[in-house]
């Protein structure tokens, strides 16, 4: 017998699903991989170590379900977020892409929207029509900042039931000011989601959207550890908000999401939050020299907040991407015309994506 192998259209597949392209980043082997934003730096051996003593105890109790509440690591994150948050206003799950799957399961669903100012996050549409809800894609100003009036008239006319804020956006690394998110807030009828898997990347003094939790039972905040914690492997993402809105989330995830070896790692993993936070900085420095380097080589980088620096004024996007490529260092083409993104890696990778980059002619 042959292998059969059916094509998507002739499947009994869902209509909304009919045309839809999945989520694409290429994962290619290549020397230096710039592509999407992780933490280039390894977890630090002590707390390798650290980690490894703690999944070797969860495996003894590995023929049981998990703790299917995980108590100890939604505490450790209430901890780790501070701002007087206790374990009943957080969730978590594997990747704050299912964190975020699980809002919308919750909000959005069959007959509901979610909302985003476009350019953002590529997986908030996928997730949102994946879900059943439709995607409604908002603007942005030309440098890709959004202004309070702009942005709450938008969220007022859309009226959506779930609204994305990612601050610092992704792909643009823009900052979202919290007059923005307050704006949103009154204007939006449903959920407003202050997305801040690159929060950690911001300047220090800059206040989290976590502040403007009290009061506000619509708003929920999402952080990820697979950014500035170095652990986008282990899949761990995490949100704080109103008690009621985590009740709710436990109507839709699936009992024991959460692994007891993922539970492990990431409790012991917040241990050592300082440590696993340490290369924070050195990212911040290689992404301020991509900005100062790609300005002078001609392009026009944005300001970013994030782990990464996008960039105009490329004259082929797609072919500037290939000889990189061709040079071993791979970075993003997020469609945005005339635009690259490329994230902060080592020194040494920072080195090799520039030096790759002043090799090519491409600034328009
Ligand atoms: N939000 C944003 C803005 C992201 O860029 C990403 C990943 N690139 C995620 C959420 C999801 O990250 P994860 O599922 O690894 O937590």
């Amino acid at each position: 017998m042959g292998r059969v192998s059916a094509r998507l259209e002739d499947l009994p597949i869902r209509d909304d699903l009919r045309g839809m392209t999945q989520y694409g980043a290429p994962q290619a082997p290549l020397p230096v991989a710039l592509n999407v934003n992780e933490n280039t730096h390894p977890v630090p051996q002590e707390v390798a170590d650290d980690i490894l003593d703690a999944v070797a105890l969860a495996l003894r109790d590995v023929n049981r379900y998990p703790d299917r509440e995980f108590t100890s690591l939604r505490e450790a994150f209430a901890d780790y977020l501070g701002h007087g948050l206790t374990r009943d206003q957080i969730w978590a799950g594997n990747g704050s892409n299912e964190v975020l799957q699980h809002v919308l399961q919750a909000f959005g669903g069959p007959g509901r929207t979610a909302f985003g100012f476009a350019p953002t996050y590529s997986m908030y549409p996928l997730l949102t029509r994946g879900t059943g809800a439709a995607w409604i894609g908002g603007t942005r100003g030309h440098d890709f900042t959004t202004t309070p009036d702009d942005a709450a008239s938008q969220v007022a006319d859309a009226a959506p039931d779930v609204v994305f804020l990612c601050a610092p956006n992704n792909p643009t690394g823009t900052p979202m000011r919290l007059d923005v998110i307050e704006a949103v807030y009154d204007a939006a009828p449903g959920i407003v989601i202050v997305d801040e898997a690159y929060v950690e990347f911001a300047p220090r003094d800059e206040r989290s959207a976590l502040t403007l939790l009290p009061g506000r039972e619509r708003l929920i905040v999402s952080r990820t550890m697979s950014k500035a914690f170095a652990f986008a492997g282990a899949r761990v993402g995490y949100l704080a908000a109103d008690p009621g809105v985590i009740d709710a989330l436990r109507l839709v995830r699936l009992p024991y999401h959460l692994s007891a070896l993922t539970q492990a790692a990431a409790t012991a993993a917040l241990g050592h939050a300082a440590t696993m936070l340490g290369m924070v900085d050195e990212i911040i420095v290689q992404r301020e020299r991509i900005s100062a380097t790609v300005a002078a080589l001609g392009y026009q980088p944005y300001e970013s907040w994030a782990n990464f620096v996008l960039f105009g004024g490329v004259a082929d996007p797609a072919a500037t991407w290939r000889a990189l490529y061709d040079r071993g260092v791979l970075i993003r083409d997020i469609g945005i015309p005339g635009h690259l993104r490329v994230t902060a890696g080592t020194e040494a990778e920072t080195t090799a994506f520039l030096d790759a980059l002043a090799s090519i002619d491409s600034a328009s």
